[in-house]
């Protein structure tokens, strides 16, 4: 799985293509998308369209909550892989756990289902506590591959990345900029990029990549998609780090994993 692929949340399913053909053509070889971002078709046709092989490219997609349960997830799976055109997913998550349902692990269980059939080279999980992973770890088999949760410098999730360490399964940062709302002008963001003759954004990417992981920034503006995946050719410093670490302030963009019903 590549380190830094690309996010497709909140864009329209025809813009997805542009998007995603633009995010392609400046290097991108992961693409994260969701059946809920009514944009895999586009996301499917710009994949064909690209002439890069189907084995270089790393496609995420991912359950919605309304279709958790054994065979519903196994029907989402199908309608899923028809909208974008493939054969196989590289990785398929369960998008929330929805603990109210009390279905993920059942749920899960079509997932491993799907991994032995050759649907999904890999599958995981999304929003996922802690306690969710541990259920899973009792009721099923397989270690889920990638848990993706929102992770910024903002909120940096040392709890969970130390869980996932220890269970052998990769932390995937969603809003890895943080929606691109205030921490880009967070004046130690900033002072950071000027002392490397870069942007915010590519320091707060960089700064992902050092930590360990996997990140998917989104953006439809090419210049912006192609500023962020330049982010191989410097390398940030201790004291980098250390003002990085110490902008945590434990502060949730989205929904808590727990009260997603
Ligand atoms: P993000 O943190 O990637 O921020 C994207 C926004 O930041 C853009 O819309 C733009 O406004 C701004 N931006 C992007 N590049 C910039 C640049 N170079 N300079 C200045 N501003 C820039 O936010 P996101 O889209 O929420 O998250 C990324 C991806 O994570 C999504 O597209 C989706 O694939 C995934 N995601 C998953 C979940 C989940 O529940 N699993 C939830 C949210 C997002």
């Amino acid at each position: 799985m590549p380190q830094l692929g690309f996010g497709v949340w909140q864009v329209p399913d025809d813009e997805a293509a542009t998007a995603v053909a633009t995010a392609i053509e400046a290097g991108y070889r992961s693409i994260d998308t969701a059946a809920v971002y009514g944009n895999e078709e586009g996301t499917g046709k710009a994949i064909a369209a690209s002439g890069v092989a189907r084995d270089e490219l790393f496609v995420t997609t991912k359950l919605w909550n309304g279709d958790q349960g054994y065979d519903a997830t196994l029907r989402a799976v199908d309608a899923s892989l028809g909208r974008l055109g493939l054969d196989y997913v590289d990785l398929y998550l369960i998008h929330w756990p929805v603990p109210a349902k009390g279905l993920y692990a059942e749920t899960y269980r079509a997932l491993e289902k799907i991994l032995a059939d050759g649907r999904a080279r890999a599958i995981g999980v999304s929003n996922f506590l802690p306690e969710h992973l541990d259920v899973l770890a009792a009721e099923t088999s397989v270690v889920p591959a990638v848990n993706q949760i929102e992770l910024h410098p903002q909120l940096q999730q040392a709890g969970s990345r130390a869980v996932h360490a220890s269970r052998g399964i990769v932390t995937e940062a969603w809003s890895p900029l943080g929606q691109g709302k205030g921490l880009l002008e967070v004046p130690t963001v900033a002072a950071i990029a000027h002392k490397h003759g870069r942007t915010p954004a590519q320091v707060v990417l960089r700064w992902h990549l050092q930590l360990g992981n996997v990140v998917i920034p989104k953006s439809v503006t090419p210049s912006r998609i192609r500023e962020n995946i330049d982010v191989f050719g410097f390398e940030l410093d201790d004291d980098d780090l250390s003002a990085f670490a110490a902008l945590d302030e434990g502060r949730r963009l989205g929904s808590h994993p727990a009260e997603v019903n």
